[in-house]
């Protein structure tokens, strides 16, 4: 069943969008590459002109590596590549500016291909559709060199799908930083919720929250403490936790937080379990099964057993 399909959204603009209503969890795209080169195979020391010059030269004048590539995959692969290729807004003047893959790329080639631990360069045709947000409502996952793309958040029917395609380091950064690296990097003027200068301030507020409870946090996760000092800790990161959790639905769609936040939780149970203070304890650690619980088969796996010791040991069951 086709749960998502590209869309042309306006004059020269497509996107990923939502054929039924979607639920979080589900998994919207599950697709191998239309086309791989192995890594190895590859120069390792062009310039980002150069990729793009040699991109487009191996897609217009038929040479070489990407060609013979797509010459070993279905007339279907080839078509719907070349389709893919003339649709995306990198293609300019006759220049295939390749940001686009070459980001689904990056990505991928952190992903080992085989046993061999060979990585490759990939082209996905779905998921090339799928638009950059800040406040995104799906994110991505790699099984060998299949993409998954999970839905986080409720997307009705004809909404477009969108990822966050910022590095870590940024997504909790102010609007001002996403957009300036945005558009450095990827040539585009995010105008997502979050980066709208009349809605920025929001997403601000709780990117910072998020940040101030993180560093906490790192400094608590792993650390020897008194008691007194603990209490305090607690004490202070409650009230992070407490507009945290407030704001989960928001939360939500910034996967690593979410990890973050359940394991705040987490220690945070254990810190009032150790202390004595079982009830609070319980409900730091039903928080953390409830954040773990976001989406279906991701890694909080660990998280939420731990939750679930914490929750025995509160209530006397083991
Ligand atoms: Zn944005």
């Amino acid at each position: 069943m086709t749960l998502a399909f590209p869309t042309q959204l306006r004059v020269g603009y497509w996107g990923l969008v939502a054929q039924q209503n979607i639920h979080p969890g589900t998994i919207v795209c599950d697709e191998t590459p239309l086309v791989s080169v192995i890594l190895d195979t590859l120069h390792s020391d062009w310039s980002d002109d150069d990729k793009i010059r040699f991109y487009a030269d191996e897609y217009k004048t038929d040479t070489k590596i990407i060609k013979r590539a797509l010459a070993k995959v279905s007339k279907d692969q080839q078509d719907l590549f070349r389709r893919l290729v003339t649709r995306s807004p990198c293609w300019r003047r006759d220049r295939l500016d390749v940001s686009r893959f070459e980001l689904y790329a990056r990505v991928l080639s952190s992903a080992p291909r085989d046993d061999e631990g060979l990585t490759c360069l990939a082209v996905f045709y779905k998921v090339s559709y799928i638009n950059h947000s800040c406040r995104p409502n799906a994110v991505f996952s790699w099984d060998g060199e299949r993409v998954i793309v999970q839905a986080t958040n409720v997307i009705a029917a004809g909404e477009e799908i969108v990822l966050d395609r910022l590095p870590e380091s940024l997504q909790c950064a102010i609007a001002e930083l996403r957009k300036s690296y945005l558009l450095q990097k990827d040539s585009f003027d995010c105008q997502c919720r979050d980066c709208h200068l009349d809605t920025c301030k929001e997403g601000d507020e709780i990117r910072q929250r998020l940040q101030h409870l993180h560093a906490e946090l790192t400094g608590i996760i792993g650390s020897q403490m008194t008691p007194t000092s603990f209490q305090a800790r607690i004490q202070r990161n409650t009230t992070h936790l407490s507009f945290a959790s407030e704001h989960c639905s928001l939360i939500r769609q910034l996967t690593w937080q979410d990890m973050r936040l359940a394991g705040a939780h987490v220690c945070l149970a254990k810190a009032l379990h150790r202390s004595g203070l079982l009830s609070c304890a319980q409900n730091h650690a039903t928080q953390a099964m409830i954040v773990s619980t976001g989406i279906n088969g991701y890694v909080w796996n660990n998280l939420m057993i731990e939750a679930m010791e914490v929750l025995q040991q509160c209530l006397g069951l083991e």
